[in-house]
């Protein structure tokens, strides 16, 4: 029945229906788009092009209320609990949403001995700007510490013990990964925020979260949520930051002050709905599923090394959930050798550091990363080459 469901998604994907002969498992990078989002930013294009916040004439309102309605399209999607005081802002990407937190919010939130924690091994993206942060404070005059918050293999999480030692009364912002983007843990955010308190500021890296699997601002307590709408479905050069504006000074960044990326905007409008169509739920189920199969396939090859948490899998377990992103290594072949072979059989993997921060140790590994449209036939296609290597 699940198979049913995700053949009939899986056939809106024109790039890959296109290339039967090849396997995109390279979504954590960029994901594929549907035709519905093609037909989107099309129809957009050819009926309605024009800027947005300026003009008076009907395309210009039309752009400008297609704006505004993806900003709530955004806080549905994400069960804000709250829309009236949220705000949501759209950029590049994920990295630009931390940068913009970075640089035009938190300056104003701390103040001289306050301490910021910082997750050492996740993307470069959610560790450089917080020390820019404390540079740029630095160079006034105001000396913020950096808490550096560990990544536990074991647990395939955040070093929860070693958080809950470091915070105190001083800790006033921290920055986390929603799902580990080398590791595919489902981090576990309501823990962090016990560790912290209530009145710390949580900014949540939503990049490899945000079309995944289903995510409730309801139920997760954190201020600022930054996502990439090209991870999500939509068109690269996509994303958005969504502020709570509960804690610390508003978050108020550009206005209508520049052309905002509207062709984007409207497909990630396209994306949400279509994911939300589909469920986030059982996009879920399919790719944790898939990335069960091919690490449960990966253990029985010895001649592999899955990086991150190596045990278990269930929903109920002590050990983090992991989503569709497994990373392994071969214990003789490098990675670029490993992903010229295994594009050599079709296989689109990615296979470098994976952008992780210096307390990483994912060089020379292999990145296979999942999504609706991924199959079973895919994984164990893969797994039948990867045991010809062993
Ligand atoms: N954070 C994480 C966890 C990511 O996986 C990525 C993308 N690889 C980013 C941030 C950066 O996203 P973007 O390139 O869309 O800015």
């Amino acid at each position: 029945e699940s198979g049913e469901w995700q053949r009939a998604l899986r056939a809106q994907f024109p790039i890959l229906t296109g290339h039967p002969d090849l396997a995109y498992l390279d979504s954590a990078a960029t994901a594929q788009k549907p035709q519905a989002v093609l037909d989107a930013v099309q129809t957009y294009l050819t009926t309605t092009n024009a800027n947005a916040g300026r003009g008076t004439y009907p395309w210009a309102n039309r752009t400008t209320s297609l704006v505004e309605e993806t900003r709530d399209r955004v806080r549905r999607f994400l069960r804000d609990p709250d829309p009236e005081r949220s705000a949501v802002h759209f950029t590049s990407g994920t990295t630009e949403g931390l940068r913009t937190i970075a640089r035009d919010w938190l300056p104003g939130f701390l103040v001289d001995g306050d301490e910021i924690v910082v997750p050492v091994a996740d993307h470069q993206a959610n560790i450089e700007p917080w020390l820019e942060t404390q540079r740029q404070l630095a160079r006034q005059g105001t000396h913020v510490r950096v808490l550096p918050m560990p990544y536990q293999q074991a647990s395939g999480d955040y070093d929860h013990t070693v958080l809950a030692r470091l915070a105190g009364p001083r800790t006033r912002f921290v920055a986390v990964t929603h799902v580990h983007h080398v590791y595919g843990g489902d981090m576990n955010i309501p823990r962090i925020r016990e560790a912290v308190g209530p009145d710390a500021v949580i900014c949540l890296d939503a990049a490899q979260s945000i079309g995944h699997l289903p995510v409730s601002l309801a139920g997760l307590d954190v201020d600022f949520v930054a996502f990439s709408g090209h991870k999500a479905l939509a068109l690269p050069g996509s994303g958005a930051v969504w502020a709570r504006q509960a804690r610390g000074p508003r978050f108020v960044p550009g206005g209508w002050s520049g052309t905002p990326h509207t062709v984007g905007i409207v497909s990630l409008a396209a994306a949400l709905d279509w994911l939300e169509a589909a469920g986030t739920d059982r996009i879920e189920r399919w790719t944790v599923a898939l990335a069960s199969r091919l690490t449960d396939g990966l253990r029985h090859l010895d001649a592999y090394e899955i990086l991150g948490c190596q045990t278990s899998l269930a929903a109920d377990s002590p050990v983090q959930r992991r989503q569709g992103i497994v990373t392994f290594r071969h214990r003789e072949i490098g990675s670029g050798d490993l992903g010229f072979i295994l594009f050599s059989h079709g296989f689109m993997v990615r296979c470098d550091q994976h952008c992780q921060g210096s307390a990483g140790e994912s060089s020379e590994s292999v990145r296979v990363s999942l999504h609706v449209y991924s199959t079973v036939e895919e994984i164990d296609r893969l797994l039948s080459v990867l045991a010809t290597l062993g």
